[in-house]
C-alpha cells in the first residue's frame, strides 16, 4: 500500500499494515478510540505524552476550509440569511465530525510523528528474536 493509501485508510506510517484506530469512522460511540501501538509492527502511535495535541491545528485548518467551502457553495446556490449558513456550517461540520477528528490526527502522525515507512520492519524485529 503507497503513502496515500496508508493516510486514507488510516494504516501505521511505519508498515502501512496495522490499524492506528480501533472501529469504524461510522461507529459513532467509538470511533475517536486509538489502538496504543500498531498490530503489526509494535509502533506506539502516541510518539510523547499529548503528542496528539497538534492534531488539533489540523482539525482547525480542516474546519476553515469546510467554513469557506460551505459559505461559498451556498453563495452560489442562493441568497440566504445568516442564520441559515450558520446552521450549514455547523451541521456540515458535525456531520464531519469523525473524519476531521480521524484525518486531524493521522496526517499529524504521518507529518510530524518522525516514523519512515520500513516495509520489512516487521522481520527486522522477528530475525532478532
Ligand atoms: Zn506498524
Amino acid at each position: 500500500m503507497n503513502k496515500a493509501g496508508a493516510i486514507i485508510s488510516g494504516k501505521c506510517p511505519r508498515c502501512h499494515q496495522g490499524d492506528i484506530f480501533k472501529t469504524s469512522a461510522f461507529n459513532l460511540l467509538a470511533f475517536y478510540k486509538m489502538n496504543p501501538q500498531c498490530s503489526e509492527c509494535g509502533l506506539h502511535y502516541e510518539r510523547e505524552p499529548g503528542f496528539f495535541f497538534g492534531a488539533m491545528y489540523i482539525s482547525y485548518a480542516f474546519s476553515v476550509a469546510i467554513f469557506v467551502a460551505v459559505g461559498v457553495a451556498l453563495s452560489f446556490l442562493g441568497d440566504f440569511s445568516l442564520e441559515i449558513y450558520l446552521l450549514a456550517i455547523i451541521g456540515v461540520i458535525a456531520l464531519l465530525l469523525p473524519f476531521l477528528f480521524r484525518y486531524s490526527r493521522i496526517l499529524f502522525l504521518y507529518l510530524f510523528g518522525g516514523v519512515d515507512y520500513e516495509p520489512a520492519y516487521k522481520k527486522k524485529v522477528s530475525e532478532v528474536g
